[in-house]
């Protein structure tokens, strides 16, 4: 596999790994999902993930039901913790040498995150999880991705969703809604597109990291993209 990108950090949310279920963990998807990592992982690329919660606890929606907001935001970093497990074990399990590296620390379970030894773990060839989000209330595990790819001067970001890449309306509900497969981060924000939430994506515009929205359904979606093949948007 000829390599478009050197290393790459993907966020994959929460509810990539519930499949149809909608929420929880469905290990099938779990499964299929670390598959088309390995491969990837095996061609070549340094890997960086960083995992959402969504599928588990969604500090906005709990604290929309009652419970104290902060408190629903550490419960849903919690909650990208036990995803982050989930995928590590299945990795492993294929043959993939992984780390987990938490935001938060938590160290009989995984290693506190650290800038350097993220980067360590990358050039030695092991495909680093990072867990916890930022490890503050009131972010979102997207901007943790984007913080993430920055620390560790990665190449791009790969936001892996249940969609094609980004359409100029919501194609579920507007028949006349057309794909696009290239913006600006410009055009983005005049149009209103909404690649990722405005924190992550400011953060991208200002240093200048590429996203690459894509359908993590599509079969070896992962593998295409890190090739440089046209597969989703490319926000640049
Ligand atoms: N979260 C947080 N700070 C972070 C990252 C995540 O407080 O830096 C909390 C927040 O409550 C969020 C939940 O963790 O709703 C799960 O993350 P997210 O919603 O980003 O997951 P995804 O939608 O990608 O599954």
């Amino acid at each position: 596999m000829t390599l478009a990108y050197r290393r790459a950090l993907l966020k994959i949310s929460g509810e990539a790994l519930a499949g149809s279920r909608g929420v929880g963990l469905d290990f099938g998807v779990v499964g299929s999902l670390a598959e088309q990592i390995k491969q990837v992982h095996a061609g070549g690329v340094q890997l960086g993930l960083v995992v959402g919660g969504g599928n588990i606890m969604r500090g906005t929606t709990a604290s929309a039901e009652g419970l104290d907001r902060v408190s629903a935001d550490y419960m849903g970093m919690l909650a990208t913790v036990i995803n982050a497990l989930a995928l590590q074990d299945i990795l492993e399990k294929i043959g993939v040498q992984t780390r987990v590296l938490t935001a938060i620390r938590m160290e009989s379970l995984a290693e506190p995150y650290i800038r350097r030894r993220a980067v360590r773990h990358l050039e030695k060839g092991r495909l680093v999880i990072f867990a916890g989000g930022t490890g503050n209330p009131f972010f979102s595990t997207d901007t943790a991705a984007v913080l993430r790819a920055l620390e560790i001067d990665a190449d791009v970001i790969l936001k892996a969703t249940g969609v094609d890449g980004v359409y100029t309306g919501d194609p579920k509900k507007d028949p006349s809604a057309t794909f696009i497969p290239e913006l600006s981060f410009q055009e983005a924000i005049v149009k209103g597109y909404a690649v990722m939430d405005a924190n992550a994506f400011g953060l991208c515009k200002e240093n200048g990291l590429p996203i690459v929205v894509f359908n993590i359904n599509q079969p070896g979606a992962i593998v295409r993209v890190l090739a440089g093949d046209r597969v989703g948007t490319i926000v640049r």
